[in-house]
């Protein structure tokens, strides 16, 4: 969804912020000045706590998981807000700073290309090595095959060194932000074509804005086995002409590409 507001607009002021004199309190807009939200996911609230009715809540569900992680405790007690101790870190993403930072990449191009070119070697000596062992019990045709396989398969690994060198430069990154660029793809498969990337509701096409990192589920704790989620990247494509309409939130398309693609799909 994309949501977003103009330079001018009732909430911030148009002027950067005195950072030596800035009153976070007074200074920054709250979304509780205007909603009631929610204690566990700060989303809007329309339901109570039935005993204290202090306690607000999007759905019954995170009133549960607060009264079970802390709300017993101090549910109708005169407590200060900062003893006490919400469900949210079990039920939502820890929250985190972006920095933002351009990115370098041209000054180590080269010595990125050659690593690249000695990496495909490699795994060029390990395919053909790979192929004799096939063809000792096998027919040609099944070498044949292999082969084919092969030069997909070299073509989607070269994207992925391509894609891990680039990286690298970077680690932590989880998000890059190339508003009418283009991804830089994990694999040279499920690749978008632009007949794939549906036009805005407003009829203006969408372009390329942002692609989500794999990065991310690490810092998420998603990347465990047992999570559901996963991917290799995710890119974001929204309304080339930035429209605006009575919609708060405009829905945008997303274009999720793995690591490991079915190549019989
Ligand atoms: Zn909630
Ligand atoms: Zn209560
Ligand atoms: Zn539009």
């Amino acid at each position: 969804m994309r949501s977003q507001l103009p330079k001018m607009n009732s909430f911030y002021s148009d002027e950067p912020p005195d950072e030596d004199h800035f009153d976070e309190k007074a200074d920054y807009p709250r979304a509780s000045k205007y909603q009631t939200l929610c204690s566990v996911c700060n989303c809007s609230a329309s339901k109570f706590c039935a005993r204290c009715h202090s306690q607000a809540y999007c759905s019954k569900e995170h009133q549960v998981v607060d009264w079970k992680n802390g709300h017993k405790l101090y549910c109708g007690k005169d407590m200060p807000e900062k003893e006490k101790q919400t469900a949210s870190s079990k039920v939502c993403f820890p929250e985190f700073e972006l920095l933002i930072e351009s990115e370098e990449f041209s000054d180590s191009d080269k010595e990125d290309e050659k690593s690249e070119e000695a990496k495909l070697e490699e795994y060029r000596h390990y395919m053909e090595s790979n192929q004799e062992a096939m063809s000792h019990y096998d027919s040609k045709s099944a070498a044949k095959d292999l082969e084919k396989m092969a030069g997909q398969e070299s073509e989607d690994y070269k994207q992925f060194m391509k894609f891990k060198m680039r990286i690298q430069q970077e680690p932590d990154q989880v998000l890059r932000y190339d508003r009418g660029g283009s991804p830089l793809w994990v694999s040279v498969h499920n690749v978008p074509e632009p007949s794939d990337i549906p036009n805005c509701s407003c009829g203006k096409p969408r372009q390329f804005e942002f692609q989500i990192l794999p990065q991310l589920l690490n810092h998420l704790g998603a990347d465990t086995v047992d999570s559901s989620l996963d991917w290799g990247t995710l890119a974001v494509y929204t309304c080339s002409d930035s429209c605006d309409s009575e919609l708060a939130y405009k829905p945008e398309f997303l274009w999720k590409q793995d690591f490991v693609e079915d190549q019989s799909t």
